[in-house]
Formats: structure tokens, C-alpha cells, sequence
């Protein structure tokens, strides 16, 4: 065990996958699904920003759609039953198909409900039909973790489905870098930084890597150090890592001012 450990999240941060979801899979289907062609490049812009470019970047797909929905019932035709969709994403106690298809039983007759169920499927079989080599690593992660294995244990911090991440970094050659590999049947991503914590790395010497806000407050919540990998700009931000970040983690200088200066980058870079 080394002093030091670098968590990092999957999807969108290690792994180019997240554009390629949103772009090819999530927005093409929401047209589709919902019969959205006439105003189809405007949405599929705006799906994009909202799920990619802003704050809102790695929320669940159920709240995406509630809040892509919500602007196309305000600005382009009437969405009926929104509100019996709002209800279900602000009182579910879980964002899964098997709770929707529940409310979709006790809700008979509402056809949104059931579509929401629809372009959940799709998009589900549109992200298993991308060619597998299509989902690789971003340049300059491997050299990171080639670094980075001289000083610091890896953990893999991620939300997605364990068997699908695993395949990934399998299949890219990732898997010998990882000393610990974390995905949503551990629990949240705070949790799974908290494990850490309890096998004796201490808070002081644990930096999460990750490409979303929500990366960022599990981070704060376990009280560990964050680095962002950027939006759009996912390449430069490894290098980075590699040129600098990673030095200054463990020679204590990636302090609270360094990591201020590293955030608020990240931050503009999400107020699309
Ligand atoms: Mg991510």
C-alpha cells in the first residue's frame, strides 16, 4: 500500500465515452421517442449542453429528461403528462426502469410515463450497439497512471454498472494500473472514497479525479482533494496532471489555493 491514492471516475473522465453516449445514443432516441423531429437540431443542441457543458453534467438520465422536457413543453409543444412525470423523478426513491415501469402500472393511461420507459430501453440497446472499439481512454490517461504507479495506488470511483466498466478498462489495458476498482454496487461515490479512508489512506493524501460537479461534492463530503479533468478539453487536463498536478500531490503542494485555481477553470468551463 502507498501513501498516497488517486481515485478516478470512468466515464467522461478516463474513458471518452460520455460525448459519444450523449450524441449518438440519449438525443437522437429523445427525438425519436418523443416525435420531436421538426425542432430536432435545436433539442439535440441543448440535450448536449445541458448533459455535457453545464452544471447539470452527469446527472441521472431521468432528471435530464424532466428538464429537456420541461423546455420543450415551454417552448415548443405541449408535453402532456409532465406532470405526473415530474412527480415521479422529484418522489422515487430510485432512478431505475424497474421503478418506472411501476409507476407506469399504478399511473395507467399516462403515455408519458410509458414513453419515458421507451427511450430509457433504447437508448439502453442504442449504447450497447457502439462498437466496443469505439470506447477508449482518453489520450494521456495512460501515461498518467504510468506516472502515477511509481507514487500512488489507483482507484476506480464510478457510478456506472461494474461489469460494463470493467470490460472497458479491461479491454483498453487499464486494469494493471488499478489497485481498487469501485463502481454503483459499492454505493455513491462519496461511499466508495470513505472505503478508502477506512483502509488507511488518509484524507490529507487522497485525490479524486473527475469530470463532473457531482465528482467534485463527493470529494468535498469525504473530505479529500479533487482535481478536474475539463470538459472538452479532457486531453490537456491529463497531460497537466502528468506535467504537474501529479507532483505537486506528493510533494504537498497541491494545496487548497491550488486546487481553488483548478476548480474555477472547471467551473467556467460548466456555465454553458
Ligand atoms: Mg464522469
Amino acid at each position: 500500500m502507498k501513501e498516497y491514492l488517486i481515485c478516478v471516475d470512468s466515464d467522461g473522465c478516463a474513458m471518452d465515452t460520455m460525448t459519444m453516449k450523449h450524441v449518438r445514443c440519449f438525443g437522437p432516441e429523445l427525438v425519436r421517442v418523443f416525435g420531436l423531429e421538426k425542432w430536432e437540431t435545436a433539442i439535440l443542441k441543448r440535450w448536449n449542453e445541458i448533459n455535457l457543458y453545464t452544471k447539470k453534467r452527469g446527472i441521472n438520465r431521468f432528471q435530464g429528461l424532466l428538464l429537456i422536457l420541461s423546455e420543450v413543453d415551454a417552448q415548443y409543444v405541449k408535453i402532456d403528462g409532465l406532470k405526473k412525470y415530474a412527480d415521479w423523478v422529484n418522489h422515487t426513491t430510485a432512478y431505475s426502469e424497474a421503478s418506472l415501469q411501476a409507476a407506469v402500472w399504478e399511473a395507467k393511461g399516462c403515455a408519458l410515463l410509458e414513453k419515458a420507459l421507451i427511450w430509457s430501453q433504447k437508448v439502453n440497446a442504442a449504447i450497447q450497439a457502439i462498437p466496443a472499439s469505439d470506447k477508449r481512454e482518453f489520450r494521456g490517461v495512460r501515461e498518467a497512471f504510468e506516472k502515477m504507479k511509481a507514487v500512488a495506488d489507483l482507484a476506480i470511483v464510478s457510478s456506472a454498472n461494474r461489469e460494463a466498466m470493467e470490460e472497458e478498462w479491461e479491454r483498453c489495458g487499464l486494469m494493471p494500473y488499478v489497485d481498487y476498482a469501485m463502481a454503483q454496487d459499492v454505493g455513491t461515490k462519496a461511499v466508495c472514497i470513505k472505503k478508502m479512508i477506512e483502509k488507511g489512506y488518509e484524507t490529507s493524501k487522497i485525490v479524486m479525479i473527475g469530470d463532473a460537479m457531482g465528482d467534485f461534492k463527493a470529494a468535498s463530503e469525504a473530505g479529500v482533494s479533487f482535481y478536474p479533468i475539463l470538459a472538452g478539453k479532457e486531453e490537456a487536463s491529463w497531460e497537466h496532471f502528468s506535467k504537474q498536478v501529479l507532483d505537486e500531490i506528493v510533494n504537498g503542494r497541491y494545496t487548497a489555493e491550488r486546487q481553488k485555481e483548478e476548480f474555477e477553470e472547471f467551473e467556467r468551463g460548466l456555465e454553458g
